[in-house]
């Protein structure tokens, strides 16, 4: 029997209107820095809906073979600062998909940074520090349409995982933001590589970050990747799964040479480990 769905999808595609069929959906944990894959139930359009969640366009891909009879199923990546205790909204124009998350109490890191500026930064590291986190949210907040969307990812570098995602963080016994990525220790210049197929879309030597390279996916899907003793793109380049990043280093914010990796969607940082099959 012929899925018309699946064939009309196919043909559109052709025509680069709607993302790929999901071959393989990231894993789903509707957590604070988890991601929710929420069918959208009555939904019956032949191109992806636009659906937002707190005010961000999210990823909407075709599901496979009527999954929860939808059509359509958004892939919402939850931020790290979301309430458990209140009811999450994701809006197709007028109308609302409710949805509830479960808390989760992430572990605490105590991290000793040898140059106190990283923990105190004067006003000019400040300011600088401002610039760039404008030029990486900008990053960040893309959205292209690529044909294929990238729904599972392989690890950028082999190396021990030295801080997962979502530490509650104290540097110098201060409090500080919560861990946005995942850390993978591994002798100073380790390659990188290019974890699905993005384009290069920030370039940089930022304070905290060093050096660091961001890809965009497509779609809402982005990844970071930053402490790098050298990167080894371009901005615009299109990197294909494998291709080579950059190498591990001790720049920026650390206590020893690592890749700090972080994955977002909908401008929100996720744990990337949803994206990696068998890790
Ligand atoms: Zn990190």
């Amino acid at each position: 029997m012929i899925n018309w769905r699946n064939a009309l999808g196919t043909a559109l595609l052709s025509l680069g209107l709607i993302p790929s069929l999901a071959q393989a959906l990231p894993e789903e944990a509707r957590i604070p820095g988890g991601i929710a894959l929420i069918p959208l139930t009555g939904i019956h359009s032949d191109l992806a809906p636009i659906a937002h969640y707190a005010g961000q366009r999210v990823m909407v891909v075709a599901s496979k073979e009527s999954t929860d009879n939808a059509d359509w199923i958004a892939v919402v990546g939850i931020p790290l600062s979301a309430n458990p205790a209140e009811a999450q909204a994701l809006t197709l124009g007028s109308q609302t998909f409710t949805f509830s998350i479960a808390p989760k109490e992430y572990e605490s890191q105590y991290l000793t940074v040898p140059n106190k500026r990283h923990v105190d930064p004067d006003p000019e590291a400040l300011a600088r520090w401002k610039r760039e986190s404008a030029e990486m949210n900008a990053a960040f907040v893309r959205w292209s349409a690529p044909d294929q969307v990238a729904d599972r990812m392989a690890l950028p570098l082999e190396g021990r995982f030295s801080s997962a995602f979502g530490l509650r963080r104290f540097f110098n016994e201060q409090p500080r933001k919560p861990h946005s990525g995942l850390d993978i220790a591994a002798p100073t210049g380790s390659l990188i590589s290019a974890p699905a197929a993005g384009e290069v879309v920030a370039v940089g030597n930022y304070f905290f970050n060093g050096n660091t390279v961001i890809l965009d996916h497509g779609f809402g899907l982005t990844s970071m990747y930053c402490h790098m003793s050298a990167i080894d793109v371009a901005m615009g380049d299109q990197l294909n799964a494998g291709d080579p990043i950059g190498r591990v280093g001790a720049t920026g914010r650390v206590t020893g040479p690592h890749l700090h990796w972080s994955v977002s969607l909908n401008n929100t940082r996720v744990d990337p480990l949803l994206f990696v099959e068998g890790k």
